[in-house]
C-alpha cells in the first residue's frame, strides 16, 4: 500500500488553511514550539482516550507506539478483523491516500460501531469534520459501519464514592450528521492532494482563519514580518477590525493616523505608546486607595481542573483550589508576615485549603486579590459544595477588594503594559525589580498543569523539587501584590 498523503490531522489543517496542510507537510521544523499548557492539553486528550477504553474492555490495541506505527497498525487491524476481533482500540485505516485511526471499533453482529473520543465537553463542528473522514475512509475500507459516536466527557457529572465510567463519559452518535457530510469530504480530499502537489508554499497571507477553529501552529512562521508595537497589541480589539487595519497598511502602531478611530480604552493605549509616557490619574487612584483598611491581607489561589473528578463532590474539569499565599501587612509601615498552603497530591485538597485561609484571614482588615472573581467563585464554589463553611466564607467574601481595578479602568497606564492590565504587565512597569524570570513556573495555567502531574508522580526528589516550585510562584504573586500596591501610595 502507498504512504497516505492525508490524515485526520492533516484534513483538519486544510480546513483552517491550505498553507497550514502544507506547512505542516513539508515544513514541519518550522511549525511553533509547543507551550507546556499545549503539550499538556495533548497529554490530557490521549489519557481520556485510553481511559474510555474502559467503556468496551477487553479489546486489542492495533497501531501503537509514538508516534504511532501505522503501517503496522494497518497489518495488524486487518488481521484482528479477519481473525474475528470484535473490539479493537486505535484501528488504523487507510483509503484513497488518507489514513484514519478510530478510537474505538465494536463489532456488533456483522457491523461495526466507530466511536471517536474527546477529552471535551461538547461536540464542535471540527469534530464532526473529523468524524466525517473517519467515516469516508472506514466505510471505503470494505467495513460497514452501524453507527458512528462521539464520547466526550458529560460535565453534569459529579462523583460520589467510586468514579462511574458510564456516567463520566457521554455517548452521542452523529451517524446521520456524518453522512451528509461526505460529498464535501471527498471535494476536500481531492482538492488537499492537488495542493500537496504544489512545489511551492500556497500564498495565503495572514487573517481571522489564523485564530480559528484553533490557533494555528504556524502562527509565528506566518508573522515575522509583524513588527514589535503592532496594532496586533491594541487589547480588546476585535480581530475583524485588527485585520481591516492590517490589510489597510496599518500594522506598526506608529501608523495609526491621531485622528484614526478607536474606543476609550485604545485611545489611551495609543496615545501612551506614542507619548512614551505613563498615564496617571491621581485623583482616581486616592479615592480607590482611601477605601482599603489595615491589616491588609494580599490573597492569591491556584487552582486544577481535572478531566476526571479525583474527589467526591466534584464535577469534571470543576476548578479545584489546591494553594493560596498570603501577605499580611498590618499597618502602612509595618512588617510584612507571609501564610501559604500547598495540598498533598492525592487527598481532596478543599477541606484543608479552606480551614487553612479562614484561619489565616481570621479578624478584621481588607482582602486584597487581582482579579477577584476569580477567587470569589472558588469561595462561592466551596460554599456549595462544603456548606459547613457558608456563614465564614460569606464574611471572608465581604472583605475582599480588587486592586485590579485602577488597572483595568486605566487610572494608571504604562507603555510597558501593552494594552494588558494582568499583574504579569504591570509589574515590570511598577516594580521592575521584581520579577518571574527566574521562576522555573512563571504563570497560573502552569501551576495547575504542574499540580495535576503530582497527582501520578512517584518520584519524591520530584515531587519536593515541584512544590517548592510551586510555593515560590505563588509567594510571588502576592508579594506582587503588595509592591503594586506600595508603589501606587507612593504616586
Ligand atoms: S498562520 Fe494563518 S496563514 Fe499561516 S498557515 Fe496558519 S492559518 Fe495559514
Amino acid at each position: 500500500m502507498s504512504p497516505h498523503q492525508l490524515s485526520k490531522s492533516s484534513f483538519i489543517k486544510g480546513l483552517q488553511c491550505e498553507k497550514h496542510l502544507y506547512l505542516y507537510k513539508y515544513h514541519y521544523n518550522e511549525m511553533d514550539e509547543l507551550s507546556e499548557m499545549q503539550k499538556a492539553i495533548f497529554q490530557r486528550g490521549t489519557d481520556v482516550g485510553v481511559f474510555a477504553q474502559k467503556l468496551f474492555p477487553g479489546g486489542i490495541a492495533a497501531t501503537e507506539g509514538s508516534p504511532p506505527a501505522y503501517k503496522k497498525g494497518l497489518n495488524k487491524t486487518g488481521e484482528l478483523i479477519l481473525q474475528g476481533g470484535k473490539i479493537i482500540y486505535e484501528a488504523a485505516f487507510q483509503f484513497n491516500e488518507v489514513l484514519s485511526i478510530a478510537d474505538i471499533i465494536v463489532k456488533e453482529k456483522n457491523k461495526w460501531n466507530i466511536y471517536e473520543v474527546k477529552s471535551s465537553t461538547s461536540i464542535s463542528e471540527t469534530y464532526l469534520n473529523d468524524a466525517a473522514l473517519q467515516y469516508y475512509v472506514i466505510s471505503n475500507s470494505g467495513i460497514e459501519i452501524n453507527d458512528f459516536s462521539i464520547i466526550h466527557i458529560n460535565n453534569q457529572y459529579i462523583r460520589k464514592g467510586e468514579l462511574d465510567i458510564n456516567e463520566l463519559f457521554t455517548i452521542e452518535s452523529v451517524f446521520d450528521s456524518i453522512l451528509s457530510l461526505q460529498n464535501i469530504v471527498e471535494e476536500n480530499v481531492e482538492r488537499f492532494k492537488k495542493v500537496l502537489r504544489k512545489r511551492e508554499i500556497p500564498d495565503i497571507d495572514i487573517g481571522e482563519h489564523c485564530h480559528s477553529p484553533y490557533t494555528c501552529s504556524f502562527f509565528n512562521y506566518c508573522r515575522k514580518h509583524i513588527p514589535e508595537d503592532s496594532i496586533f497589541d491594541f487589547s480588546g480589539m476585535h480581530l475583524k477590525k485588527k485585520y481591516e487595519l492590517y490589510r489597510d497598511g496599518i500594522i506598526k502602531l506608529d501608523d495609526v493616523p491621531d485622528d484614526y478611530s478607536l474606543n476609550k480604552n485604545n485611545g489611551i493605549q495609543l496615545d501612551v505608546y506614542k507619548s512614551g509616557k505613563a498615564k496617571i490619574d491621581r485623583e482616581d487612584l486616592k479615592s480607590f486607595l482611601d477605601d482599603f483598611n489595615y491589616p491588609l491581607y494580599f490573597m492569591d489561589f491556584e487552582s486544577f481542573q481535572p478531566a476526571v473528578p479525583l474527589f467526591d463532590n466534584s464535577k469534571p474539569y470543576q476548578q479545584i483550589p489546591f494553594q493560596y499565599s498570603i501577605h499580611l501587612k498590618e499597618k502602612n509601615d509595618g512588617e510584612l508576615k507571609h501564610f501559604e498552603f500547598l495540598a498533598e497530591p492525592g487527598e481532596d485538597t478543599r477541606v484543608k485549603f479552606i480551614e487553612g485561609l479562614l484561619n489565616h484571614t481570621k479578624g478584621e482588615g481588607d482582602i486584597v486579590v487581582y482579579n477577584k472573581s476569580f477567587e470569589i467563585t472558588r469561595l462561592k464554589e466551596i460554599t456549595r459544595d462544603f456548606p459547613q463553611y457558608a456563614d465564614e466564607i460569606e464574611k471572608l467574601i465581604l472583605r475582599i477588594k480588587d486592586l485590579m481595578i485602577p488597572f483595568q479602568r486605566k487610572y494608571y497606564y504604562a507603555p510597558e503594559m501593552k494594552g494588558s492590565y494582568s499583574i504579569k504587565a504591570v509589574l515590570p512597569s511598577l516594580v521592575p525589580e521584581l520579577s518571574y524570570d527566574e521562576l522555573k513556573i512563571k504563570e497560573g495555567g502552569l501551576a495547575s498543569i504542574t499540580f495535576e502531574s503530582l497527582q501520578t508522580e512517584t518520584d519524591m526528589i520530584i515531587i519536593a523539587e515541584t512544590r517548592e516550585q510551586l510555593l515560590e510562584y505563588c509567594k510571588l504573586d502576592t508579594l506582587a501584590m503588595v509592591k503594586i500596591f506600595e508603589k501606587l501610595e507612593n504616586i
